[in-house]
């Protein structure tokens, strides 16, 4: 929604004017489940976010419009005023956080919309709460520093709206910057930015629309093969915590002292690991051929060591190889959602119709297409 359109919706609702603030969803170039095993993600923030326009009230109570889903909600600022919406409770959540962190968060009327596809994998959720936070943080001058209001963001998907989530999302919501992926590592929060202005490419999302229902708790059963690994690793080695730490030779070493479903799983950890360095080497060279590979490698890993692909996913990232696409990997913690795209521009128009077709084709339905662009964090709008 357009910033114009925005402030004219809570003008109509409110009759007074607002202060406008907007935080991306983002995009994780590689670094797959890799940030239990000792490793780095590679986020960045995309075009696409949370547009919310907010006034102080004056008053003890928050009056919210989701200009989205045409809903209206009020509510209390006090731990037991919960609201009934899901919606609502990422802004509750929010002002709760800060709340126990020492702000002053008082009433507020706000309307807000957005454009990030909603339980895609681009993180609708982290750009609602990271808009929130930072607003709050600047309209009521709570002081939070920037990496404490990531924290805010986590703590209200886990204290309010039931989501175990990491913190990749919302540190890329808040830090992203255009032109740079973050190299982050999730245990410590230590980041870097890395170049990424890929002159002559394109980053497209393709999705695969599909879920599958999940048999036990495969995320688990991974941690574990992961965890029964590095232990195995560390009799020989000592000082090896994670994966991260340990060499594919390691690895070898132990092999037939662990299963052969172990050794897969800790086999793409410790690629994945040695990929992502890879990966950020090559952007810093500008070497995007590279980091093409580099992300058709992992979704071969993700797929034939770790096992977390989908037969959609494997059929889209055919496709974006059989179309000279750069490179293409899933995007995710996998079993659905989309594969992101690395594609030359000559080549894209060529690639996503193709893709779209020969998918309806055999699915009978259609993968959505989300293009993106890598660019700013959290930020007033003026
Ligand atoms: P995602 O992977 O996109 O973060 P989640 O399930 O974590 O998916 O978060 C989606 C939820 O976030 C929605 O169900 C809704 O409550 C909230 N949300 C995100 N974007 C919007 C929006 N534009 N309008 C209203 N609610 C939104
Ligand atoms: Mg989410």
């Amino acid at each position: 929604m357009e910033i114009n359109s925005i402030k004219n919706f809570f003008q109509e609702k409110f009759s007074a004017t607002a202060t406008c603030y907007f935080s991306p969803g983002r995009i994780n170039l590689i670094g797959e489940h890799i940030d239990y095993n000792g490793g780095c993600v590679l986020p960045g923030a995309i075009d696409k976010g949370i547009l919310a326009a907010i006034r102080p009230n004056g008053a003890k109570i928050v009056r919210a419009w989701s200009v989205d889903l045409s809903d209206y909600v009020e509510f209390g600022l006090e731990e037991t005023d919960k609201p009934e919406a899901g919606w609502a409770r990422y802004i509750f959540g929010v002002c709760r956080e800060m709340i126990k962190r020492g702000a002053k968060i008082g009433g507020f009327d706000t309307v807000f919309s957005g454009d990030v596809p909603l339980g895609a994998g681009l993180s609708s959720s982290a750009a609602l709460e990271s808009t929130y936070a930072f607003a709050l943080n600047e309209l009521f001058q709570a002081g939070i520093d920037q990496k404490e209001l990531v924290l805010v963001g986590q703590k209200t998907e886990h204290n309010y709206c039931g989501v175990n989530c990491g913190i990749m999302d919302q540190f890329a919501s808040l830090f992203g910057k255009a032109g740079y992926l973050i190299r982050l590592d999730c245990s410590t929060m230590e980041y870097e930015y890395t170049p990424f202005d890929p002159k002559g490419y394109r980053l497209v999302l393709l999705d695969s629309v599909t879920k599958h229902e999940l048999v036990g708790s495969p995320y688990n059963d991974r941690r574990a093969s992961c965890e029964r690994a590095a232990l195995a690793i560390a009799k020989r080695h000592p000082g090896v915590e994670f994966l991260g730490q340990a060499t594919e030779a390691w690895l070898e070493e132990v092999r037939a002292e662990i299963s052969e479903e172990d050794y897969l799983r800790a086999l793409y950890a410790i690629q994945e690991n040695v990929r992502l360095r890879e990966t950020v080497e090559a952007l810093k060279r500008g070497d995007y051929e590279t980091v093409g590979r580099c992300m058709f490698e992992t979704h071969r890993g993700m797929s034939q060591l770790y096992e977390v692909s989908t037969e959609e996913l494997d059929f889209l990232n055919q496709i974006a190889a059989d179309c000279g696409v750069t490179g293409s990997r899933i995007m995710g913690g996998g079993f659905g959602g989309c594969t992101l795209n690395l594609v030359k521009e000559e080549r894209y128009e060529a690639f996503v119709e193709t893709a779209v077709r020969q998918f309806r084709e055999r699915y009978g339905k259609e993968p959505k297409v989300y293009p993106v662009v890598i660019s700013d964090g959290a930020r007033k709008i003026e």
